[in-house]
């Protein structure tokens, strides 16, 4: 899995060309604060987009605001093609297509891993107990981490909780994943072994929207390289020309910053 990140080489993939988010004009306030400022993003199917930028610009009220865990007060967003408006069928409709995984991992601490795998496919896709444990299995394996199917969250290290989180957003078949800096409350020695998962993910042709600072896996696996500030989309370009080449004074001084 982590061949593309040593090799430096970007796994292979074609774009569709079929969009699946669009944001137009995306504005947000927290009260008097602006915090996200004409936002216009369009992301393809099966596109990796890496997103980053100072602490407090806004990255993590954008993604989610793409499930509506915020709300945004002007223009629109569509994903797969469903407006996300107050509308709840909607709202419903688009959470079982996005997974969403937090720096956190939010895991439910009084069930197991396994439960904690099946418990939206049961609830909310009402598939049958069986089905959905047998699946569950293989999300747990496919992230490698099977064997601790009994255990509860507490008993897990960082790592490993975060590659259950992300093996109970796969149970959910979802066509776009959301990470928020899924890395960064990890020890150093773990982040490995997720970024190893999201590489994966990567390669198989998920959607990926990820916010992080790990610069590594945006030049090895993103398609687009998104920078913020301030609310505001500066710029976005490929990886190659973004770290070679930023066109913008505050993405040298982001980039001179943490490389
Ligand atoms: P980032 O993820 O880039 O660090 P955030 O999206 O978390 O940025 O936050 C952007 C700005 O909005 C920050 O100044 C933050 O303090 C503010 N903010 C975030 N959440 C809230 C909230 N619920 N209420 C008020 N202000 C908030
Ligand atoms: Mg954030």
């Amino acid at each position: 899995m982590s061949q593309a990140m040593s090799q430096g080489t970007k796994p292979k993939h074609t774009l569709s060309g079929e969009e699946i988010i669009r944001c137009t004009g995306v504005n947000k306030w927290y009260g008097e604060f602006h915090v996200l400022k004409n936002v216009n993003l369009s992301v393809q199917k099966g596109e990796r987009i890496v997103v980053c930028g100072p602490s407090g610009s806004g990255k993590s009220t954008m993604i989610r605001c793409l499930n509506r865990l915020e709300e945004h007060q002007k223009g629109t967003i569509v994903i797969d093609g469903i407006e996300l408006t107050n509308n709840l069928k909607n709202i419903e409709l688009v959470r079982r297509e996005v997974g969403m995984v937090f720096q956190h991992f939010n895991l439910f601490p009084h069930l197991t891993v396994l439960e904690n795998c099946t418990l939206a496919p049961i609830w909310v896709r009402k598939m049958p107990k069986a089905e959905a444990e047998e699946r569950a299995m293989s999300y747990l394996k496919r992230v490698r981490i099977a064997e601790q199917a009994k255990k509860y969250p507490g008993q897990l290290s960082g790592g490993q909780q975060q590659r259950v989180a992300i093996a109970r957003s796969l149970c959910m078949s979802p066509k776009v994943m959301l990470f928020d800096e899924p890395t960064s409350a990890l020890d150093p020695e773990m982040v490995k072994e997720v970024l190893d998962v999201m590489i994966g993910l990567a390669e198989d042709g998920m959607t990926m929207l990820c916010v992080t600072h790990e610069m590594g896996f945006a030049k090895s696996v993103a398609d687009r390289v998104i920078f913020m500030d301030r609310g505001e989309i500066v710029e976005q370009d490929t990886p190659d020309a973004f770290f070679s080449n930023p066109k913008s004074e505050r993405t040298r001084l982001f980039l001179s910053q943490i490389l």
